[in-house]
This record gives structure tokens, C-alpha cells and sequence, in this order.
């Protein structure tokens, strides 16, 4: 073989030595992270989570549904550190009409907290208001129905008031504060502004803008859109 053939042979060798290909795949995935984040930074975007319907149980409210000493089966990681929607699933029923298949969150929580869109609302026959996630006091309630158990609950049910997870590094940075106002801008056909978007700053967030269906198809936006923070 002439010497190009042999540095040929070599070269594809090199090119299919799995371990060192790894090796590189690993560290380009790693510097695009950063690039990302970096763009995401001089951009002032968000990456968007759409939030379906949902409900956070507490475990005894868990365990009256769905069995004592049995507990959330783990189904997809969500975009939060640790918060993960699981396999298991309730029906929510209001004095006009239920809704289906509503989706569990975990882990479980001190208290628990079902969130809807007013459309949803609408669907039970109840009257629920947009709030902070924990602030419940007050708020509406519905019955919980699960396989092995039923339960109403008196407050609890909830509008998310939309908010942006921020970590805190990113928030030192650029200056942000937790439990500030911002507004958030979308583009296209049904663009809009987004205005009283709570940050809600923690070192245990991954930094995402949370709105519920209604407010994201209203704006035509999807899960993973990038929206810019204004301030
Ligand atoms: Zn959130």
C-alpha cells in the first residue's frame, strides 16, 4: 500500500474507535450546553414549558386513592430537578362535569394542589382563581377520584400565576430578584406580551417560563419556544 492509502486506513480507523468517539461526542455535547447557555443569556430568552393540566398530592391524599403503603410510579422526567410526572393518574369531579386522566405529579407535596386552566374550570363547574403555586388559602376545591379511593379536598385547586424558574447563579448575573415582575415578549401571527410574569429564583431550578395551555396556544406558542424577558 502507498503511504496516502495507509494514512487513509488509519484515519477511518481512528474515526470508528468507539471509546475515543465517545470520548469527543461527550465533550462537543458539552460545549454546545454552554454555547447554548451562553446565547440564552445575551438573548434574554426562556426556554417555555407548556403545563397540562395537573394535580400534586400529598401522600396521604395519595394513599386514600390509590392504596395504603403504595406510592408514585416514576413515568418522565420534567424539566424542574427532581419533578417528574408520573404513571398514575386521577379523575377530577365537579358539580357540573369531570375531567379524565388529569396527570400526577411527583414527588408528593405537604399539601395538595390541582392546577387547571379556566377552560377547565369551566368543564367541572367551578370558579377558581389565578394564584402563586402554595398559595391555596381560600382557593377552590373538587373531589379527587382515584382507583381504590375518593376524596374532596375543600381548597387547593388553583390557575397557576405564569412564572419563570430561574436558577440562582443565572439571577446573580443578571441581576434578578426572587419574586420579581418581568414581562415576556412571543413573536409570530398571535404575538404577544406576556405581562406579570413572577421569577421565582432557586439554585434547585433549571430556567424555564411556565404557562398553562390557555395562555400558550392564545400566543401560538409551544413547548421549548424561547420568549424574551422584559424588564
Ligand atoms: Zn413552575
Amino acid at each position: 500500500m502507498v503511504k496516502e492509502e495507509l494514512d487513509k486506513e488509519q484515519f477511518y480507523k481512528e474515526s470508528f474507535d468507539k471509546e475515543k468517539f465517545n470520548k469527543e461526542k461527550i465533550g462537543k455535547e458539552q460545549l454546545y450546553g454552554v454555547i447554548q447557555d451562553e446565547i440564552i443569556k445575551k438573548l434574554g430568552v426562556v426556554p417555555v414549558g407548556v403545563s397540562n393540566r395537573h394535580v400534586h398530592l400529598s401522600q396521604s391524599d395519595f394513599e386514600v386513592l390509590f392504596g395504603k403503603g403504595k406510592s408514585l410510579t416514576f413515568m418522565k422526567a420534567l424539566k424542574q430537578p427532581g419533578q417528574y410526572a408520573s404513571q398514575e393518574t386521577v379523575v377530577l369531579k365537579g358539580p357540573k362535569g369531570e375531567l379524565r386522566n388529569v396527570r400526577i405529579l411527583g414527588p408528593f407535596r405537604r399539601e395538595t394542589q390541582v392546577e387547571l386552566s379556566i377552560a377547565d374550570s369551566f368543564v367541572l363547574g367551578i370558579k377558581i382563581e389565578v394564584r402563586e403555586s402554595g398559595k391555596i388559602e381560600g382557593s377552590a376545591g373538587v373531589s379527587i377520584i382515584g382507583p381504590c379511593g375518593e376524596t374532596t379536598i375543600d381548597k387547593g385547586v388553583i390557575a397557576a400565576f405564569r412564572h419563570i424558574h430561574m436558577p440562582q447563579a443565572y439571577a446573580d448575573q443578571q441581576n434578578y430578584v426572587d419574586g420579581q415582575i418581568v414581562h415576556v415578549a412571543s413573536e409570530g401571527i398571535r404575538s404577544m406580551l406576556f405581562k406579570n410574569v413572577m421569577v421565582r429564583v432557586s439554585d434547585q431550578y433549571e430556567l424555564e417560563l411556565h404557562l398553562d395551555v390557555e395562555e400558550a396556544n392564545a400566543a401560538g406558542i409551544k413547548n421549548g419556544d424561547y420568549l424574551k424577558i422584559i424588564r
